[in-house]
């Protein structure tokens, strides 16, 4: 049996079994211990073990990529269609979601009673407690950091990306004979990392199984008959970007049949959808961009890290639907301008959140916050936010893969411009 299909087995199967326990045994103290005694530890040695190559993998992908581009100006050149493409993308995502919010109005047919009781249920969570973070120019001024290493300690993403990225120029900047050990090495540390990985994939079905039993055994199905419009909507949303939304992107700028792209992607959209995190996924996204999407290795060493923190199109949809239902939910008009403030922020949060579970809900709040929404409500939508995350999740990471073959396409056209060139040669390729 293929290890995707090992992993889809141990998905379905552990959604089956939890919700069955849940359904016939919710709340019994032997199935609480099963769940954390058991499941949860195995759901996270899984996780732990992929978040444990993200920091060097990060490093040397992204050092090693762009130290393979060559030269500044390619550089440049893809780094601003990376930058677009991602940007572009998010506001398709973020536009489908408010449209589609705004047409179905799920917030507006719920009951009172149903608000206060979701609010005192989930309202003691820390988010809650903790409020809005901080966003402001001291969060364009922490991007670059003080000591990279802390940076590393801290999974301070962007911060490790912008040191990560300076290391890769200047590796292209000194003399070719000091660069190339430095190369060598940092290749053969992305090469233990991915066999790491491969190692840690082979727990992947008994890893998926804990974390979805977690969820389904504790997690009733009745708050999503209460929230059922709201969840339908984020869903459908998705859904709709992913169909046609990525579909297009792949097709028009990636030039790439969209059936070969979503069927050659089950590895990560699995991984996504069970460990809701794009961090998690992404050596696995790394691994499926080279292997089955024909992506070379430079570019998604340089994409894929990148778009795993910043290019989160899911994310995005699912903030503007989410703040508009607790807009409406709350009876609070937003106009036009406040709806465009909406898209703008959830654009832009969406590129500030970590690509963790849960990553993007202290943004959210604060995009609340803005448009005179009470972040506190929140709490309302805080019981289905697994089950969303897994979702959107999954298109953060497709969107990502999208942006990969798109820059891949782009770099092969301007290492083909550059061959024909006459009296320019082609930069060696570093690292490949
Ligand atoms: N879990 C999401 C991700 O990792 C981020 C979020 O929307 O919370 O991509």
């Amino acid at each position: 049996m293929k290890l995707h299909t090992k992993i889809a087995l141990g998905l379905v199967l552990g959604a089956l079994v939890g919700g069955l326990g849940n359904a016939f045994f919710g709340g019994a103290p032997w199935l609480d211990w099963v769940s954390t005694n058991v499941a949860y530890p195995v759901g996270q040695v899984f996780l732990r073990l992929l978040f444990m190559t993200v920091v060097p993998i990060v490093f040397t992908s992204i050092a090693l990529g762009v130290a393979g581009i060559g030269d500044i100006g390619t550089l440049g050149r893809l780094g601003g269609r990376t930058m677009m493409f991602f940007a572009f993308s998010t506001l398709i995502a973020a536009t489908i979601g408010l449209t589609l919010v705004n047409t179905v109005r799920p917030g507006g047919g719920l009951p009172e009673e149903t608000r206060d009781a979701l609010m005192t249920q989930f309202a003691s969570d820390d988010l809650v407690v903790g409020g809005p973070s901080d966003f402001g120019v001291s969060t364009f001024v922490e991007i670059v950091p003080r000591n990279p290493v802390f940076a590393a300690a801290d999974t301070d993403m962007l911060a490790l990306i912008f040191f990560s990225l300076i290391f890769g120029v200047a590796l292209m900047m000194i003399p070719k004979e000091k660069a190339q050990p430095v190369l060598d090495v940092l290749d053969g540390i992305g090469e233990a990392i991915i066999k790491i990985i491969d190692m840690a994939m082979a727990l992947a079905p008994y890893g998926v199984f804990g974390l979805i039993f977690v969820i389904t055994s504790q997690f009733g199905w009745s708050i999503l008959g209460q929230l059922s419009m709201y969840v339908i909507v984020v869903l459908l949303g998705l859904l709709l970007h992913a169909a046609f939304g990525v579909s297009a992107l792949v097709r028009i700028f990636g030039r790439m049949n969209p059936v070969r792209f979503w069927k050659s992607i089950e590895a990560p959209i699995i991984t996504a959808f069970s460990t809701s995190s794009s961090m998690a996924t992404l050596p696995t996204s790394i691994s499926t961009a080279e292997k089955e999407l024909d992506v070379q290795p430079k570019i998604a060493g340089f994409v894929l890290p990148l778009g795993a923190t910043m290019n989160m199109n899911g994310t995005a949809l699912f903030e503007g639907v989410t703040v508009l239902f607790v807009a409406q939910v709350f009876g609070v008009g937003l106009g036009i301008g406040s709806q465009v403030l909406v898209i703008v922020l959830a654009v832009v949060t969406a590129i500030g959140a970590a690509g963790v579970p849960g990553g993007s809900l202290p943004l959210m709040m604060l995009v609340m916050a803005t448009v005179g929404v009470p972040p506190e409500g929140i709490a309302i939508i805080l019981g289905v936010d697994r089950i969303l995350d897994m979702a959107r999740t999954t298109l953060n990471v497709s969107g990502d893969l999208a942006a990969s073959v798109y820059v891949d396409r782009i770099d092969r056209e301007l290492e083909g411009a550059t061959a024909m060139t006459p009296g320019v040669t082609a930069t060696s390729t570093v690292g490949d």
